[in-house]
């Protein structure tokens, strides 16, 4: 099951009735977690036991579903502080302070036509809120296959979670073998008969990324004697970056998406959930994952949509392994990839190889196996660049690429 949270506006400011049930719904909620701080329990179940009776009396104008969804909530958040208390971190007893309530989807009705959410309140009292709908929301409307989960309430918006059963991942005819770096995607695009070098580019993520960093920092010395100030900017800042980033990265995820659907070919893609780098002295070196998984995680979300079966496979020694006699070397140094045996090739693009063959060892990459005898080393598929983005439609990704010979 595959689900998709979109965020909507309410179209005007909030009925006072809807604010006073999200000012009950936290304090059911602040109630449920210092109940359950007070008694170390901790599971939704245990929380409703335990003080269900006391919040339908002290609550007696909220819809008892509300109760029962303020409940979960806590639970959810008493689940977190016990792991934060477990890792041993100074912790603080955690309470609700900015207003939210969630309702699970029988506790509400949505006209997907009109775009208006119809919350109850108690018996015989209903507010309506009225949403802003776009484009981009009236393809989660208007697409029957999907249908409604649970909804959060905020102040000045909804968000409603929307799940639809993805399609069954078709039988690749081709593989698309992807190395994540820092500033493209690299790999080979392996066909029954050929298999050629493939590259993604995204250079300028981690130029907003170093932009940002060193913002920061210029703000953080200029406001020393103002942290607020400074917290507040930064955080503007941050935002800012975010949005580049993220940007950026579904451009090249839906450049990479559209060529696999028509190639009908599986993506083969390390998976990064091992690796973890020390607290930190390596900030910088997290900082740069965090583009990587965001990268992997739009695409293997948009792949579940389309269809398009995703290998993730495990990159250790990837990028220091020969593909074609088997030997490993100790160090990773320059930007080729030098065997004795005679082998060389871009190391980036060695490396997708490499989890090329570790996916078709493990019959996962539809048959297919690299040969290299059919690799070209004379050219190279420009997937994606920053400038084609400037070039192209909007939606004039339709999977186009072209051959640069070096
Ligand atoms: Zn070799």
């Amino acid at each position: 099951m595959s689900v998709r949270s979109p965020i909507f506006y309410l179209d005007g400011p909030l009925a006072s009735q809807a604010r006073f049930l999200l000012e009950d719904f936290r304090l059911a909620t602040n109630g449920a977690i210092r109940a359950g701080l007070q008694t170390g329990v901790s599971s939704r179940n245990a929380l409703n036991k335990l003080a269900y009776k006391d919040s339908r009396k002290e609550y007696p104008g909220l819809y008892s579903q509300h109760i029962v969804s303020a409940f979960e909530v806590a639970a959810g958040i008493l689940k977190n502080h016990r792991r934060r208390l477990k890792m041993g971190r100074a912790v603080r007893p955690p309470y609700v302070k900015r207003l939210m309530m969630k309702a699970e989807n029988q506790a509400y009705k949505f006209d997907r036509k009109e775009g208006v959410v119809d919350l109850p309140v108690r018996a015989g009292l209903h507010v309506k809120l009225k949403l802003v709908v776009s484009q981009y929301h009236r393809r989660y409307l208007d697409d029957d296959a999907y249908s409604l989960g649970s909804l959060t309430l905020l102040p000045d918006k909804v968000v409603i979670a929307f799940r639809k059963t993805p399609p069954k991942p078709f039988v690749p005819k081709s593989v698309l073998s992807l190395d994540t770096n820092e500033r493209s995607l690299d790999g080979v695009f392996l066909r029954e008969d050929s298999a050629v070098a493939v590259r993604a580019e995204f250079p300028d993520v981690a130029i907003f990324q170093q932009r940002h960093h060193d913002r920061r920092k210029k703000l953080q010395k200029k406001k020393a004697n103002d942290r607020r100030t400074a917290r507040a900017l930064c955080k503007r800042e941050g935002q800012r970056e975010h949005n580049r980033v993220e940007y950026r990265l579904h451009q090249v995820a839906n450049t990479v998406l559209s060529f696999a659907k028509g190639h009908e070919s599986a993506i083969v893609l390390e998976d990064l959930t091992g690796i973890r780098y020390k607290k930190g002295k390596d900030l910088n070196r997290r900082l740069s994952m965090w583009p990587r998984r965001e990268l992997h995680r739009i695409i293997e979300y948009k792949a579940e949509d389309k269809g398009i079966p995703i290998i993730k496979v495990d990159p250790s020694y990837s990028s220091r392994r020969c593909p074609i006699c088997g030997r490993t070397q100790h160090s990773r140094m320059g930007t080729e990839f030098k065997c004795e045996c005679g082998w060389h090739l871009d190391r980036h693009i060695n490396a997708s190889i490499n989890l090329l063959q570790t996916a078709s060892s493990k019959g996962l990459a539809g048959g297919l196996r690299f040969d290299p005898g059919a690799f070209r080393h004379d050219a190279m598929m420009i997937l994606y660049e920053p400038a084609m983005a400037a070039r192209s439609e909007p939606n004039g990704m339709s999977g186009e690429l072209e051959v640069v010979v070096p």
